[in-house]
C-alpha cells in the first residue's frame, strides 16, 4: 500500500515512438516503463475517472469531482499549448517548416475525411504536435512519432483527474534532400500523422500495457499499429520487400518454397498468385505481433503484410465478412473505419473482429491463422492496384502523387497543427474527459463518454485503471 500511495501521488507518464524508415522499416518503442520499481513510472490509470481506487492507500482523498461531467459526452475540448521545451538549433529553413506544417495539418484533414467515424471528435480541435529535427546521414530513420500522457492523480491537486497528451514529430533531415522527393515525403508525414490521431482516438490499445491482470494483451498486435498507417502513407515499397526477399529468407530459413532462385517484385508479369501466398507463407502475419525484433523477416511481417492484411480485412468487413476480391478503395477505407470506431467504442480488437466480419474470425488471433487462403488471393489482386503508385488509400491506391494530396495551403481551422517552435505541444483535457479510451487487443475498455461499450455483460472486464496499475502492485 505505501507503494501505492506515492504512486497514486505522482503525475503519470507514458512515452511511446513509433516511426517509418526509409527502404526496410523498423519500430522503436521509447520510454515504455519496464517495471515499477520507479515511483514516477507511470500508469494512466485516473484519466479513466472515479476516485484512484486503491491508489489512495491510507491517505483520505478530497472528494471527486462528479464523474458525470464526462458522461453522455459526445465530444470534448482539447487545449493546444505550447510544450515544455523549445526547439534550440534549428536546422530546417523556414520554407522547408512551412512544407511541414501544411503536411500535417492536411494529411489530417485527409484522415479525418476519409475515416470519420473514428476521428470525426477530432475536426477543427487544432490537436497540437512539436517538431524535432535530426540530421542522421548514416540512419534509414525518416521520420517517427513519440507521445507521452501524462495524468494527474493526486486526490489533492487542483488538476485531480486531467490529463495531457504531448506530441512530437521527428523528421530526418536526410528525407529532405534532393534525392527524396516532396512525394516520399508526404507519404511518411501521412503515416506518421495517422499513428498520431490513433494514439488520440485508440490510445488504450496504442499505448497498451503488456497485459491485463490475467495475462491478455492491451497492446495492439504491431502488423495492425502499423499496417493501419501504411494503409494511409502507402505501402507499395513494402509489398515489394515481401515479394523479392521471400525466396532468399525462405531458404536461409531452410524452405524449399522457391525452386528457383527468380526474386520477383510487384511490376513483374510473372508474378502469380501462387508466389504471392508463398511469399505469405514465409513471412506470416502471426510473427508481425512482435515489436522488439528488428530482424528482416519480422519487419516485413509488420509493415508488409501488416499492410495487406489490413487492406483485405477492410474490406472484408465493409463486405459483411463475405471476401471480395474487387478491389475498392473506398470499401477498405470504410471497413477500416468500422472497425477502428468500435474499438475506440470500448470493443476489444477480438470482440471488433469477431462481430463485424460476422463471426468469420472468431479473433485476432484466428485471423492471424486463418486468414492466409484469402489473403493470398486478395493481395494478389491488391498488387495490381498498386503496380504504379505509393498505395495510398488518402488517393485511388494507384497514384504516385502523395505530394498533391497533402501539401496544400493551411486548412482554416486546422485539426492538427504543427508548431514548429516546439519540440512537443501539450493537449490539456478537462477534468475526467477519458482520453485513454478504446479497447486493447483482447480487453475492452471505455468509450470517451466513460462507458462501456454495449452490449458488454456482466462481470464486466476489469476497469482499465486497475489493469493498469497492476504493475505497481508487483515486483
Ligand atoms: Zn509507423
Amino acid at each position: 500500500m505505501k507503494k501505492l500511495r506515492r504512486f497514486a501521488k505522482t503525475i503519470a507518464f507514458v512515452g511511446f515512438v513509433l516511426m517509418v524508415l526509409w527502404g526496410i522499416s523498423s519500430c522503436k518503442f521509447g520510454n515504455e516503463p519496464k517495471g515499477q520499481k520507479n515511483g514516477t513510472n507511470s500508469s494512466i490509470s485516473s484519466a479513466f475517472g472515479g476516485s484512484t481506487g486503491g491508489g489512495t492507500g491510507g491517505t483520505a482523498p478530497s472528494p471527486a469531482p462528479s464523474k458525470t461531467d464526462y458522461t453522455g459526452k459526445t465530444e470534448y475540448d482539447i487545449t493546444a499549448a505550447n510544450g515544455r521545451i523549445p526547439r534550440s538549433n534549428k536546422k530546417l529553413a523556414a520554407a522547408q517548416e512551412e512544407v511541414i506544417k501544411k503536411m500535417v495539418s492536411n494529411a489530417a484533414e485527409k484522415i479525418i475525411d476519409f475515416y470519420p467515424l473514428t476521428f470525426k471528435h477530432l475536426k477543427g480541435k487544432g490537436l497540437g504536435i512539436g517538431l524535432v529535427d535530426s540530421d542522421s546521414p548514416g540512419s534509414l530513420e525518416g521520420a517517427s512519432v513519440r507521445v507521452n500522457t501524462t495524468s494527474h492523480s493526486h486526490p489533492q491537486s487542483e488538476k485531480y483527474g486531467k490529463a495531457e497528451l504531448e506530441m512530437t514529430l521527428n523528421v530526418n533531415t536526410v528525407s529532405l534532400g534532393s534525392h527524396n522527393s516532396k512525394n516520399a515525403l508526404a507519404s511518411t508525414i501521412s503515416h506518421e500523422i495517422m499513428h498520431a490521431m490513433m494514439f488520440e482516438s485508440l490510445t488504450a490499445g496504442m499505448l497498451g500495457r503488456g497485459a491485463d491482470l490475467e495475462g491478455r494483451p492491451m497492446i495492439f498486435p504491431f502488423w495492425f499499429i502499423e499496417g493501419t498507417a501504411v494503409i494511409v502513407g502507402g505501402g507499395k515499397k513494402f509489398v515489394n520487400r515481401i515479394l523479392y526477399s521471400a525466396p532468399s529468407i525462405d531458404r536461409e530459413n531452410g524452405g524449399t518454397n522457391f525452386p528457383t532462385n527468380q526474386e520477383l517484385r510487384i511490376t513483374d508479369s510473372e508474378l502469380t498468385e501462387d508466389y504471392v501466398k508463398k511469399a505469405l507463407t514465409v513471412f506470416r502475419l502471426k510473427a508481425g505481433r512482435l515489436s522488439n525484433i528488428h530482424d528482416d523477416k519480422t519487419t516485413i511481417a509488420v509493415y508488409g503484410v501488416g499492410y495487406l492484411a489490413c487492406a483485405y480485412l477492410g474490406q472484408l468487413i465493409e463486405n459483411n465478412g463475405t471476401p471480395n476480391y474487387v478491389i475498392d478503395v473506398t470499401k477498405i477505407r470504410r471497413g477500416l473505419d468500422l472497425f477502428m470506431a468500435e474499438i475506440a467504442k470500448g470493443y476489444s480488437m477480438d470482440d471488433a473482429i469477431k462481430r463485424l466480419t460476422r463471426g468469420k474470425y472468431e479473433n485476432t488471433d484466428k485471423f492471424e491463422d486463418e486468414s492466409l487462403d484469402d489473403l493470398a488471393k486478395y493481395s494478389y489482386k491488391f498488387i495490381q492496384e498498386i503496380k504504379h503508385g505509393f498505395g495510398s488509400t488518402l488517393t485511388d491506391l494507384g497514384s504516385n502523387d502523395m505530394a498533391t494530396v497533402v501539401n496544400q495551403n493551411m486548412p482554416a481551422q486546422p485539426s492538427m497543427l504543427l508548431n514548429p517552435d516546439y519540440t512537443r505541444m501539450k493537449n490539456s483535457y478537462s477534468p475526467w474527459t477519458v482520453v485513454f479510451k478504446g479497447g486493447g487487443e483482447k480487453v475492452r475498455g471505455y468509450a470517451f463518454n466513460g462507458q462501456y461499450p454495449k452490449g458488454a455483460q456482466p462481470p464486466y472486464p476489469p476497469l482499465l485503471r486497475d489493469i493498469l496499475l497492476k504493475p505497481a502492485e508487483t515486483e
